[in-house]
């Protein structure tokens, strides 16, 4: 049955995935009327605006996942949708140093994966050329990825946001919308907002760090519980930013969905090192001493966090005394750089990542979308969902071209 609703898709969610899912939409369905809710004042004010502003190439992600798919063929597209409309960004490449011997099997593994993957030119480097490529780093191996680079992710969501809304008057991005409830009924929802409610046929669920709360909105138990790591940076002053010329990496631990605290050129020339990563008390707690009772109840009454914990404890313990003693993060950089000292290095912003974890306490590594009636819901778009935001929407596109008949 034919039922007039205010919208035809409601996102929910303007972070750089739901611009990205409505700006695909609109353009392969112009007829379909859209409107993306977002509570904050402005787009890409969570995760999408508190990230490293790395392109990824794709090398880390297990071959086959969703994660290794968009990533790959998402940066290439993020950089034509770059150059398109003039989106600063630079691929400069990056090295991932392996500072001691032990670490070299596990180089030697993500190289592999890498290849396996279509990553593009990637070399293994000896201590050499990493000083040719980066003349204050050192390490026995790395691995050199020239397609890795740099890019202003808030100005690719304002960008997306235009875009979208250029395609068709009817379509709209609402700021200060915050989505509290459904009221379904058979043949569409009220989606009921801070500002009124707004009636529609479909729902995309691109709330990141509040998507399982949406999922329990619309009445369903999600697998998974979002379960905040906030990731600390410090900023490289005056003329120690000429320490670190593009992206330096560590070898991560591979246990973790991480990446280790880099050192990353921003595209405002700025040197970040970070982020960490530990536990939060606060979803979008930027502060470290931030705290909200409803998030730690919710993140500390469930199972999976304290299996994760029980796993994990010492790696949390690491990061969260590196987080407080300026001393041992310094010890930490300075592996790669070794002649940074603690006067080289202040505190910088924070970011906070969405991570699904499991009930077992397994941290969800690949995308997880979930399609319930009228609803698609993200559960889970963790890094490097800005790199691949562009294949993510294409993705959502056929979904929801598929299952809600568009
Ligand atoms: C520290 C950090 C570093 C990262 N580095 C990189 C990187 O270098 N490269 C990369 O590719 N990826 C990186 N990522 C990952 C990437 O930033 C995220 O995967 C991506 O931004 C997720 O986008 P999103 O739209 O799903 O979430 P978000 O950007 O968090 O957007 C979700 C939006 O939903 C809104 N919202 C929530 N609840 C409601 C509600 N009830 N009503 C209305 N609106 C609501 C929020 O306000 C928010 O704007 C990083 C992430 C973090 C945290």
């Amino acid at each position: 049955m034919q039922v007039k609703t205010d919208f035809d898709i409601v996102v929910i969610g303007g972070g750089i995935v739901g611009l990205a899912c409505a700006y695909k939409i609109a353009r392969a369905h112009p007829s379909v009327r859209i409107v993306v809710l977002e509570k904050e004042g402005r787009p890409a004010a969570h995760q999408t605006g508190h990230n490293s502003g790395v392109i990824h190439s794709g090398l880390y992600y297990k071959p086959g996942s969703a994660r290794a798919a968009t990533c790959t063929a998402g940066r290439k597209e993020l950089i034509e949708f770059a150059k398109l409309h003039g989106i600063r960004h630079d691929i400069c490449g990056k090295i991932i140093v392996a500072t001691d011997a032990a670490e070299l099997p596990a180089l030697e593994r993500i190289r592999k994966n890498g290849l396996e993957n279509g990553v593009e030119g990637l070399e293994r480097i000896g201590p050499d050329r990493i000083r040719e490529i980066e003349p204050f780093a050192t390490g026995v191996a790395a691995l050199h990825v020239p397609s890795a680079g740099i890019i202003d992710f808030v100005a690719v969501a304002n960008k997306l946001a235009e875009l979208f809304q250029d395609a068709s008057s009817r379509n709209k991005v609402l700021v200060y919308h915050r989505v509290t409830g459904f009221d379904k009924h058979d043949f569409y929802t009220n989606v009921l907002t801070t500002k009124g409610a707004f009636s529609t046929r479909y729902i995309l669920n691109c709330a990141g760090l509040q998507s399982d709360r949406i999922a329990r909105m619309d009445g369903i138990d999600p697998p998974v519980r979002i379960v905040p790591f906030r990731g600390d940076y410090s900023v490289l002053n005056g003329a120690a930013a000429g320490k670190v010329r593009n992206l330096v990496y560590p070898v991560p631990n591979p246990e973790f969905p991480f990446l280790g605290v880099h050192f990353t050129r921003m595209v405002d020339g700025a040197v970040e090192c970070g982020p960490n990563a530990v536990f939060s008390f606060k979803r979008e707690g930027y502060r470290k001493t931030d705290v909200s009772f409803r998030d730690a109840w919710e993140s500390l009454s469930y199972r999976g966090t304290w299996l994760l914990f029980a796993r994990h404890w010492r790696y949390g313990l690491g990061e969260y005394a590196r987080a407080f003693r300026k001393k041992l993060l310094v010890a930490q950089l300075q592996k790669l750089v070794p002649s940074l000292t603690s006067e080289d290095i202040q505190p910088g912003k924070a970011g906070v990542r969405a991570q699904a974890l499991g009930p077992k306490g397994d941290l969800v590594d690949d995308f997880r979308i979930e399609v319930r009636g009228n609803v698609v819901h993200i559960l889970n778009a963790p890094s490097p969902a800005a790199t691949a935001s562009l294949a993510i929407g294409s993705h959502i596109n056929q979904v929801a071209t598929e299952c809600f008949g568009l």
